[in-house]
């Protein structure tokens, strides 16, 4: 059962946001790219533990804080007899293990993944022992890419090979049923995440293109009376969706600004106010009166 979603990263929003805006710095192009990486590598795992046994509570994409330390958990699994943490690595390709050291197979040093593993491990037992809980922690770091190889990979149970995964899941089969108290312990973890911070990337209002976007190919669309309509992929779409997009959008990129008429108005510009209006009404809450009126 998933007690938890996954969402995709702030960061990864913000450049989708941007790309159909505006031309991708360099930069920005590389840094999207890795984390559309790690998000595809996310989003393997979760289907593959979608076939996990039933008397399993899902928690995915978890941020949570311990005596000032701030860490993250990609997957936690709670299970009848113990806690189940993995910490995902979409690697690709060839890489080796020397002298405890991960490396890419030209011999550039990367930082090992069952370092950051263990720190998350430490961090979550003493969360746990805050909160008067003393389940079994079992911490893996999984590689689930299909071409991840590793040379000389060292005889641990802390790293989950694709092949294994089976294997694992079948061996660790839930024996016993999920209490109450596994319940609450997840209750809880859920209450004690928090969200990640929105990106402090300085945006420029003035350099985006402002229009509404194709779901399908991000190209912008045309206005055709109710609908709108993307030439590239002959789609129509309904106005309620696109601009109900848009907005969110807007409030991921520009935070500090009020989201009014105006203002959705600039953003939207090839949409009619009659279907601002609605789409305002629909998805946001109005504050404020007269000339202070915007929605949040
Ligand atoms: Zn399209």
């Amino acid at each position: 059962m998933i007690r938890k979603k996954r969402d995709k990263p702030v960061q990864l929003k913000i450049l989708h946001a941007l790309e159909k805006r505006k031309t991708l710095t360099e930069q920005e192009l590389l840094q999207k790219s890795r984390l559309e990486k790690g998000w595809e590598g996310e989003q393997l795992f979760d289907r593959m533990t979608g076939t996990v046994s039933k008397e399993t509570l899902q928690l995915h994409d978890l941020r949570l804080t311990c005596r000032g330390s701030t860490f993250q958990l990609d997957t936690l699994l709670i299970r009848p007899d113990a806690i189940y943490l993995y910490e995902v690595k979409y690697y690709n390709g060839e890489f080796v293990y020397e002298d405890g050291d991960f490396k890419l197979s030209g011999g550039k040093v990367i930082l090992n993944p069952l370092h950051q593993l263990l720190r998350a491990r430490t961090l979550l037992h003493q969360l746990l022992e805050e909160h008067g809980y003393s389940f079994p922690v079992r911490a893996y770091v999984v590689f689930p890419h299909p071409h991840f190889f590793l040379y000389h990979a060292p005889v641990t149970d802390s790293f989950l090979f694709l092949p294994q995964w089976k294997s694992h899941i079948t061996r660790h089969a839930a024996a016993g049923v999920l209490t109450a108290t596994h319940h609450k312990l997840a209750d809880l973890l859920c209450s004690l995440h928090r969200k990640e911070p929105s990106a402090t990337q300085d945006v420029l209002y003035g350099e985006l293109h402002k229009n509404l976007f194709c779901p399908g190919c991000a190209g912008p669309v045309c206005r055709q009376f109710k609908t709108f309509f993307c030439p590239d992929c002959d789609n129509h779409y309904p106005a309620g969706r696109l601009i109900y997009e848009a907005l969110k959008e807007f409030r991921l990129l520009f935070p500090e600004m009020r989201l009014t008429l105006s203002s959705a108005r600039n953003w939207c510009r090839v949409a009619s106010d009659k279907q601002i209006r609605r789409a305002l009404a629909r998805h946001f809450n109005e504050k404020g009166q007269g000339r202070g009126v915007h929605y949040v």
